[in-house]
C-alpha cells in the first residue's frame, strides 16, 4: 500500500510498505479520507524523529515516521477481541488513542491516556491501524458525509473543546485569537454554544471571511489593527467573557489575557510545539482573578459519536473548511501549500 512517511525534518515522500495486520484489540481501517493538520507541521518541522520516538515509543518506522492523525475509512480487518465494530463499518478516530483502562482514561479524558495510548500516526496511508479499537472508534451514521466526519478526529473536537471547558455560557462574549481550521471551529462551537458576540481575529482575510459565516459579528485584521484595542472598545473597556487561544504562540496568549474581563476565562488550544514555555502578564488589569484552562483534543469514541450526532441533527455547517481536494500522492504538495498558507488553503481533503 501507499504511505506518507517522513524520513527526516522537513520531508515527506509517499513509500510503498505492507497493508498492516490487526494485532489483538485493532483494527485496520481503509482511508477514505485523510487530512493534513496544523500538528502535522509540527510534527514535520520540528520534532525530529529519535525524540518523537522517545515521546511515542514504537511510531518511528524503517521508513520513518507514519504521517497523519486524521482520518476515516471503513473498517477493513478486525483483531482478536474486537466486540463492538465488524468489517464494513465507517468510523471516525480521535487523533489521541486511549487504552481506556488507565486513571487518566477513566476519569480525565482518552487524550490523556497513560496506559498505552498516543498520537494516531499514520492515517495518510491506504490502510490504517486503530489500537484499542472498541475504545476508540466511533461509527458513523450514513447521512454524515467523509468531509464532516473526520473533522471530528480532531479540529472540531479540539475547536468545540475550548469553547466548553471555559464554559461558555448563553449571551457571553468570546473573542477567538487566529481563525485557522481549529479557530474558526471555536468560533462555530461559540456559535452552537449559544454565545452572544463573537469577535474573531487573524491576519489572513480569506480566514476572517470565513469566519463571519461560522458564527464571527465582529472581525479584525491584527494586521491593521491592535486586537485588545479594539476588543476592549467592544466591550465597555471591559474585555469579553471568554479569550480562545487557537494557534499556539505568546503574543496570542498574552493578548488573550489583556482581552478577557475580571471573572472570565482564557482558553488556550494552539500547539505551542517547540516553544518551552509561554508567560502570562502579572501586572491589572490582566492578571488578578481570571482563570486559564488549556485543552488537548478531546478524544474517546463517545466523543466521537456525539460530534457526528452534531453534525447530523444540530445546526452546525463547517461545509466550507475543505478548500483543496488531493491524492494522497500529492501529498509532499499539500505539506508545502500548508505550510505556505497560500490560495485560502483551510483543510485538504486526501483520498486514495
Ligand atoms: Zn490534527
Ligand atoms: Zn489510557
Amino acid at each position: 500500500m501507499k504511505a506518507c512517511m517522513k524520513p527526516e525534518n522537513g520531508k515527506v515522500e509517499i513509500v510503498d510498505v505492507p497493508i498492516p495486520e490487526p494485532e489483538p484489540g485493532e483494527v485496520i481501517v481503509k482511508m477514505a479520507m485523510a487530512t493534513v493538520c496544523g500538528s502535522d507541521m509540527h510534527f514535520l518541522d520540528e520534532f525530529a524523529n529519535p525524540m518523537l520516538d522517545m515521546a511515542f515509543p514504537g511510531c518511528v518506522q524503517e521508513q520513518g515516521l507514519p504521517m497523519g492523525h486524521e482520518g476515516v475509512g471503513v473498517v477493513h480487518s478486525v483483531g482478536a477481541g474486537v466486540t463492538r465494530l465488524k468489517e464494513g463499518d465507517r468510523v471516525a478516530t480521535p487523533c489521541m488513542i486511549g487504552c481506556g483502562s488507565c486513571h487518566e482514561c477513566m476519569t480525565v479524558d482518552f487524550s490523556q491516556c497513560t496506559g498505552g495510548g498516543r498520537v494516531l500516526f499514520g492515517c495518510q496511508a491506504e490502510y490504517y491501524r486503530i489500537p484499542y479499537a472498541d475504545v476508540n472508534a466511533g461509527k458513523i451514521p450514513e447521512a454524515v458525509n467523509d468531509e464532516m466526519a473526520i473533522l471530528a478526529s480532531d479540529i472540531l473536537s479540539t475547536g468545540f473543546g475550548a469553547v466548553e471547558r471555559a464554559e461558555t455560557g448563553f449571551g457571553d462574549s468570546v473573542a477567538i485569537f487566529a481563525q485557522g481550521p481549529v479557530g474558526l471551529c471555536a468560533t462555530a462551537g461559540a456559535r452552537a454554544r449559544g454565545a452572544g458576540l463573537i469577535i474573531a481575529i487573524d491576519t489572513v482575510p480569506e480566514r476572517l471571511e470565513m469566519s463571519k459565516k461560522f458564527g464571527a459579528n465582529v472581525v479584525i485584521n491584527a494586521k491593521d489593527k491592535n486586537a485588545v484595542q479594539e476588543i476592549l472598545g467592544l466591550t465597555n473597556g471591559e474585555g469579553v467573557d471568554v479569550a480562545i487561544e487557537a494557534v499556539g504562540t505568546q503574543a496570542t496568549f498574552e493578548q488573550c489575557t489583556q482581552s478577557v474581563r475580571k471573572g472570565g476565562t482564557v482558553s488556550s488550544v494552539g500547539i505551542y510545539g517547540l516553544t518551552p514555555s509561554i508567560s502570562m502578564p502579572t501586572l491589572a488589569p490582566s492578571f488578578l482573578h481570571r482563570k486559564v484552562v488549556t485543552t488537548l483534543c478531546p478524544s474517546g469514541r463517545d466523543r466521537m459519536e456525539h460530534l457526528v450526532k452534531l453534525i447530523d441533527y444540530a445546526d452546525v455547517d463547517l461545509t466550507g473548511l475543505f478548500t483543496h481536494k488531493m491524492k494522497l500522492d500529492d501529498l509532499p504538495k499539500a505539506y508545502d501549500l500548508f505550510r505556505s498558507k497560500e490560495e485560502g488553503v483551510l483543510k485538504i481533503a486526501i483520498t486514495a
